[in-house]
């Protein structure tokens, strides 16, 4: 499985490459956001460093999301709650932080890699004015298609599949983010307001307090 790895620290790189490779993973190394954004390869998944010599690594993952639906991990060295927040909304399908070792990169790697693989379930959903195709992974409102990023669409299916029904927190986060999941959950609220912002009056997510969430359809 080919992945490329954007990263300009030399041993961070070796060690993942070398370490990557003991599981599997064949991966392509760039050291600069221009070569990531050239890279030439049909890559299962991209792992990007947020600081990178010649360009944000942010920038890097928006344009790699405007162009594909290639699952994105974040590597960062900041740790703090905000730029993991903003770098999941730009459209990454998750983060490590630095330092971290090879087992967490590889098990954060095979779920994000199992969350984007076809469901069993129900290949489209018509929920009101929404469309939701699971396989192409595409929502349309009124005929329009919406743009949603990954865990968008992943959290957007996942309340689809029953509307009206509340999901606890817990339950969405494992769901939608990681069967292993624990923490907070302030990802789940960003995620549910840019939701909202982009299906506007076709669908309400609501919250229901001190328990989760809901999707109602008008
Ligand atoms: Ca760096």
């Amino acid at each position: 499985m080919r992945v490329l790895l954007v990263e300009d620290d030399e041993p961070i790189a070796e060690s993942l490459t070398r370490g990557l490779s003991r599981y599997g993973f064949d991966v392509q190394w760039v050291r600069n956001g221009a070569d990531a954004l050239t890279a030439d390869g049909d890559f299962a998944l991209v792992l990007v460093d947020l600081g990178l010599p010649d360009m944000d690594g942010l920038d890097v993952c928006r344009e790699l999301r405007s162009r594909s639906d290639v699952p994105i991990i974040v590597i960062s060295a900041r740790s703090d709650e905000v730029d993991r927040v903003v770098g999941l909304e730009i459209g990454a399908d998750d983060y490590v932080t630095k330092p971290f070792g090879v087992r967490e990169v590889v098990a954060r790697m095979r779920a994000v890699l199992r969350r984007v693989q076809p469901s069993q379930k129900e290949p489209t959903q018509e929920r009101g004015r929404l469309r939701i195709d699971r396989r192409t992974r595409r929502v349309h409102l009124d005929g329009a298609e919406v743009e949603l990023s990954p865990k968008e669409f992943d959290l957007l299916a996942f309340l689809a599949e029953e509307p009206g029904a509340v999901f606890t927190r817990e339950q969405i986060m494992e769901a939608v983010w990681d069967e292993n999941w624990f923490g907070p959950t302030k990802t789940l609220d960003v995620h549910v307001g840019v939701l909202r912002r982009k299906l506007g009056d076709a669908a309400s997510l609501e919250t229901v307090r001190g328990v989760g969430f809901r999707l109602v359809l008008p």
